[in-house]
């Protein structure tokens, strides 16, 4: 790859932005967040009891290797977050009047993109257990030139990822809004210096932006019906973890750096694709943390998810870790009852 034109594609410039901002502003933006989650002992969300999810699951989780040239943690040094880190962070989470996860949609989508952009949708509801609604699309004229280009070199259309989420996003935050991402499909760029991104979201103010432009492979003209369902099946993947990722950034998630995981940063395609939808066991248990949800249920429900998009790898793994926290394997959907009829 030629050295200028190195893509660089990350999510969280804006993330490491944000972090310093964090920093320097000290208490202010640490007074604004909501009031954390006060779990009983026995609730399945005690930071006690999801040290113990930590513990169980650990062995079904790969390490982070060495990044190879070129990945994410080779260009970018990140220190990584600890659950205990995460609770003692005093991160953004939902609240009781402050819980829904909104998508909006902006600017054209093809029907298929549309398609995989209402699957998103339920998935991020499934995914942080928590409501998720898709509202209706904005177009893009209010996108002014100065936020718009057209790539010097391979000539697509790209959207100013941080205009999108300050100007764009920011005014439409619904008030029972725990957060909202934007969802295009034109192609994203972060600022001078860089190629594209794949999406970017904020640890603090709750909004976040993700591009559907890289997530499906063109499909050739003579490829067979099963050859077809693959690459669909791998675009549907690519959106859904994106999602999840940034999603997992507006409650206040740090990259992960300890294992093979959906909150690990990514410099190209290839890397992203070799990362799992599934979160490591300490980013696991900060989502369980925040949502308050029990993590045996998720996996009930991802399970069946994952099958009916026949997403097998990914069922299979999450329906190990169900079992290896003692799950009832009775309420499992049955690997080959993937179809619901
Ligand atoms: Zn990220
Ligand atoms: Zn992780």
């Amino acid at each position: 790859m030629n050295i200028l034109h190195t893509i660089r594609t990350h999510r969280s410039l804006r993330l490491m932005l944000l972090l310093a901002l964090t920093l320097a502003a000290g208490g202010y933006l640490w007074a604004t967040t909501p009031r954390q989650p006060a779990y009983t002992p026995k609730h399945p969300c005690n930071p006690t009891n999801l040290e113990r999810v930590i513990t169980t699951l650990t062995p079904l989780h790969t390490k982070l290797a060495k990044p190879r040239p070129g990945d994410w943690l080779s260009q970018h040094k990140e220190s990584g977050q600890t659950f205990a880190q995460y609770v003692a962070s005093k991160p953004v989470v939902p609240t009781a009047k402050r819980r829904t996860i909104y998508v909006i949609p902006i600017g054209p989508f093809s029907p298929q993109q549309k398609k995989i952009l209402e699957t998103t949708v339920e998935f991020l509801g499934l995914y942080y257990q928590l409501p998720a609604k898709l509202l209706p699309a904005t177009g893009d004229k209010a996108i002014p030139a100065a936020a718009r280009r057209t790539h010097p070199q391979w000539g697509m259309k790209q959207y100013l990822a941080g205009w999108i989420m300050d100007r764009l996003l920011k005014p439409k935050l619904p008030k029972d809004a725990l957060c909202l991402f934007g969802i295009t499909a034109t192609d994203l760029w972060p600022g001078r210096g860089w190629n594209f991104v794949f999406g970017m979201a904020s640890l603090r103010e709750r909004i976040g932006v993700q591009s559907f432009y890289r997530v499906l492979p063109t499909i050739p003209a003579n490829a067979t019906p099963a050859q077809k369902k693959n690459i669909e099946t791998l675009a549907l993947k690519r959106a859904l973890q994106t999602a999840t990722h940034e999603a997992g950034h507006m409650i206040g998630m740090y990259h992960c750096i300890a294992y093979e995981c959906n909150l690990c940063g990514s410099n190209n395609q290839d890397e992203s694709d070799r990362r799992p939808i599934a979160m490591g066991p300490h980013c696991l248990a900060k989502l369980c943390f925040a949502c308050g949800c029990d993590p045996k249920y998720r996996f009930v429900q991802l399970v069946s998810f994952y099958r009916k998009h026949n997403l097998t790898a990914e069922a299979d793994f999450a329906e190990k870790s169900y079992r290896k926290l003692g799950g009832d394997p009775a309420k499992l959907q049955p690997a080959t009852k993937a179809k619901s009829k």
